[in-house]
């Protein structure tokens, strides 16, 4: 184990990122369905954008030595230029074209004139303005030129970055094949909905929250239930997603109560090495490697598997997508309501984060025990209380992670 002693989590982060690899393999995809995927090779673009210099507005094209002196000028009209249709003749010297947004700028003329500062006069178009050579025109290449870094292997592709490949007509990317996540549940009083409980049973949310969490990014998931809390079956079950998985996830089973079994399971068949960590909630973690797979032991209490989930296993995760995790997104928000706080551990409270005129405020989201699935109900960010730091009061300015940052 790296250190029998508690984690800081900035700690026990960079120790699991280090661990973490890209999984091998890579496919071709449609672009169309590559949203979210990872490219496993970088783009240049084939192509520049525009590929042609085009009008950026609705007026009159012409040749900018046309127009000297001081306006008005005055220039025959030669033709129309509309967005798909080129005017294809040569434009006469003294002569101007119609133009409209995205339409080719005829190769002989330098210069647009939005049409509010231009008025049709018989057969001529009077021009009111001053222009400058290359006014209102997107040169060819203005977006990218050809041959340009388009996107960075690594890249997970966003809506933005499938538009832009679209932009260049690209219809297939090579990106990472979706690494596969296995995860379970451990507890011998869960059950799934649908089933009567028994006395003493309860329904299962970790594995559903978990399988939520992992939605939007580019894995596979291989849900392995519920087992109970028996030493073999843990083994079993282990030892079957490590053949299967690039990463497991398990819940519950990681602390020292007798029926934890997890941990134990995970130093006989690999190798443990972190457990537990200096957070509140989270403290029971286990990290660390089967024969082959990435092995975390998230907590069964349901808020401290999402709030490990989202601060250790999902970025480790992005890691294993062939991905960088970004930091969360850390905003300044002035507390509203005192939060208590002793030294010793890094906690993170669900808080509600809104903008007022004084600017960024935030509160906590009531009783916030580690079983308390309520406290993320009307929850849009986590309140980050240091570890050194002691009771918070009202007004005090405190750092918030925004959800959207984190997910
Ligand atoms: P454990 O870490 O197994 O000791 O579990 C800690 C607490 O979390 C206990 O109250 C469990 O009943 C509860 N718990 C464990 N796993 C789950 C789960 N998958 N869904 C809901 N609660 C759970
Ligand atoms: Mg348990």
């Amino acid at each position: 184990m790296l250190n029998e002693s508690r984690l800081d989590l900035d700690q026990a982060l960079d120790a699991i990122l280090a661990d973490a690899r890209p999984a091998s393999g890579e496919e071709r995809v449609a672009v169309a369905a590559a949203l979210g995927r990872v490219l496993a090779r970088s783009i240049d673009a084939p192509v520049s954008l525009p590929p042609f210099a085009a009008s950026a507005m609705d007026g009159y094209a012409l040749r900018r030595g046309d127009v000297d002196g001081e306006p008005p000028y005055r220039l025959r009209l030669a033709g129309t230029s509309y967005a798909g249709h080129p005017v294809d003749a040569p434009t006469p010297p003294g002569s101007c074209v119609r133009i409209f947004t995205g339409a080719p700028v005829p190769a002989d003329l330098d210069t647009v004139v939005i049409q509010e500062n231009c008025a049709v006069e018989g057969d001529r178009i009077r021009i009111d303005v001053r222009v400058a050579a290359g006014d209102n025109i997107r040169p060819v290449g203005h977006d990218i030129a050809a041959g340009q870094r388009l996107l960075d292997r690594g890249r997970r592709l966003n809506a933005f970055d499938v538009g832009w490949l679209a932009a260049c007509g690209i219809a297939h990317v090579d990106v990472h094949t979706r690494p596969v996540v296995g995860l379970f549940s451990t507890g011998d009083e869960l059950i799934d909905a649908g089933t009567a409980p028994r006395p003493g049973q309860i329904f299962d949310s970790n594995r559903r929250t978990l399988i939520s969490l992992l939605a939007p990014l580019p894995v596979a998931v291989k849900d392995y239930g519920i087992v109970p809390d028996r030493r073999e079956r843990i083994r079993d079950v282990l030892e079957q997603a490590d053949a299967e998985c690039d990463v497991v996830l398990t819940t519950g089973g990681v602390s020292v109560g007798d029926a934890d079994w997890v941990k134990d399971v995970v130093s006989e068949i690999g190798r443990l090495r972190i457990w537990k960590l200096n957070i509140k909630p989270g403290k029971p973690l286990a990290y660390g490697r089967l024969s082959r797979a990435a092995f975390f032991g998230l907590p069964g209490n349901p808020v401290s598997t999402i709030v490990t989930a989202l601060m250790l296993a999902l970025p480790a995760i992005e890691r294993v997508c062939g991905t960088e995790p970004s930091p969360p997104l850390t905003v300044p928000a002035t507390l509203r309501g005192a939060i208590r706080h002793q030294p010793g551990r890094e906690e993170f409270q669900r808080g509600r984060l809104s903008a007022g005129d004084d600017g960024l405020q935030v509160a906590a989201t009531g009783d916030q025990s580690s079983n308390r699935l309520a406290s993320f109900a009307d929850a849009n960010c986590l309140i980050r209380i240091p570890k050194d730091c002691g009771d918070v009061a009202d007004g005090s300015r405190v750092r918030v992670l925004p959800f959207r940052g984190l997910i």
